[in-house]
């Protein structure tokens, strides 16, 4: 068992580091309060084959693997710790994946290239107003009529649908193509955020605002059958696997947000005086130090275990994903609650830069590539069979 970073994968961190460096750190401010990222950081990323790093050569993607992906998944949130750039990354690139993993030849030749380069957005269009974690139950009918899909229904809690209709791009949205057969009856299609008959809303969120979130409506929205992914009926199964690699990024998200947090908080309290010591001499919160750099440490091994289960195929991804899923947001909002204590008044205000994380990270908490009791079903099967 070797637990260090080959060569190739310290150089990818250095050169995304300095890459996030020059061109996001830059617009921090403006992400979260105006609300968008700079169109530019994405095209220049797809320039340094890091917007979507899974796609393969032939698609003039840069072939990464899933412990690449997850490297750079956590050198974005040290950097953007609201969150936004790395939600829009890990969407970008877990669903360009499952559509170079299921769609057909002609689709991805279409979609892949744009996407790798930073010219589309791609993302998933699963959750409906009834509920997003009952995925069998979905509403939204997809009527096959000749060469077309007729698409109707709502989606809510959609994330980057403004920016796929600013650049073209789209999601990956369950259809209902079969009313009887509950999630053997869910069809995935990719559709474009600009198609007639698409109605686009922006939520007012609380965090992570960089990013949209929407909801979807969809109006007898016609779409060409060449956009099925894989087989009809299949695509419950299809969204599964894409939440099962999400789930890695969105993991490995929150640990390097978390280790960007203590590593700011520990050398405040290394610089703080209280009653003619250092913060970091009082025990209490030198142990509280210790406690946080041993959970992010456990954290990031089960996530970089999940990495590699995706990178040899494993039967066994979809359980360590949800386990990193399940516990990387909790140790994300344990470490930015204990910073801000050590903080102190200066936490709460926006100037001390650290209640945009809380803002992001419970985005995970609630819900955001599934609810943590979700995490839970998931692992408590597993662990009862
Ligand atoms: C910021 C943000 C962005 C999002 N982006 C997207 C996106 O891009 N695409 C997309 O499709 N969805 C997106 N979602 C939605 C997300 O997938 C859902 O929030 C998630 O699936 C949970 O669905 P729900 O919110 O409807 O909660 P519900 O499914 O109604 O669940 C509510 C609560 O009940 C619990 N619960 C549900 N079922 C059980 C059970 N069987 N046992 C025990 N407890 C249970 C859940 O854990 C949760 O705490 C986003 C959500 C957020 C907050």
């Amino acid at each position: 068992m070797d637990f260090s970073f080959s060569d190739e994968e310290n150089i990818l961190r250095d050169n995304v580091k300095k890459f996030l460096e020059i061109n996001l750190k830059p617009y921090l401010n403006d992400i979260d309060k105006n609300e968008k990222i700079p169109i530019n950081f994405f095209k220049k990323a797809g320039d340094n084959g890091i917007i979507s790093p899974l796609i393969k050569d032939e698609y003039n993607g840069s072939g990464l693997s899933f412990i690449d992906a997850a490297i750079i998944s956590e050198e974005i949130a040290k950097i953007d710790t609201s969150m936004a750039t790395s939600v829009y990354y890990l969407l970008n690139t877990s669903w360009a994946y499952i559509l170079q993993k299921y769609g057909n030849n002609k689709l991805k030749k279409e979609l892949l290239p744009e996407i790798a380069n930073g010219n589309k957005f791609i993302g998933i269009s699963s959750t409906e107003p009834s509920g997003g974690s009952d995925v069998a139950n979905i509403k939204t009918s997809g009527e096959i009529i000749d060469d077309n899909i007729i698409i109707n229904g709502e989606k809510l809690y959609i994330s980057g649908a403004v920016e796929a209709k600013n650049n073209h791009g789209g999601h990956l949205t369950l259809v209902k193509t079969d009313k009887n057969k509950g999630h053997k009856g869910i069809t995935m299609v990719y559709v474009p955020a600009d198609y007639d008959g698409i109605e686009i809303n922006k939520l007012d969120n609380m965090g992570r605002m960089g990013i949209s979130t929407t909801s979807i409506k969809y109006n007898n929205v016609k779409i060409n059958k060449n956009n099925i992914i894989g087989e009809i009926n299949r695509g419950f199964y299809y969204s599964m696997d894409g939440f099962n690699h999400a789930r890695i990024l969105v993991a490995a998200a929150c640990n390097g947000l978390s280790e960007k947090i203590l590593n700011d908080g520990i050398e405040y309290i290394n610089n703080r005086d209280a009653f003619g010591n250092k913060l970091s001499d009082f025990e209490s919160i030198a142990f509280e130090a210790a406690d946080l750099r041993t959970d992010i440490e456990m954290v990031k091994l089960l996530t970089y275990k999940a990495a590699y289960l995706a990178d040899i195929n494993s039967n066994d991804l979809y359980l360590y994903s949800a386990m990193s899923k399940l516990r990387a947001p909790q140790i994300s909002m344990d470490t930015v609650k204990k910073i801000m204590m050590w903080y102190g008044a200066y936490s709460y205000t926006k100037d001390a830069g650290i209640e945009k994380s809380a803002r992001g990270i419970f985005s995970y908490l609630v819900g955001a590539e599934g609810a943590l009791n979700i995490m839970k079903l998931i692992i408590s099967k597993s662990v009862l069979k």
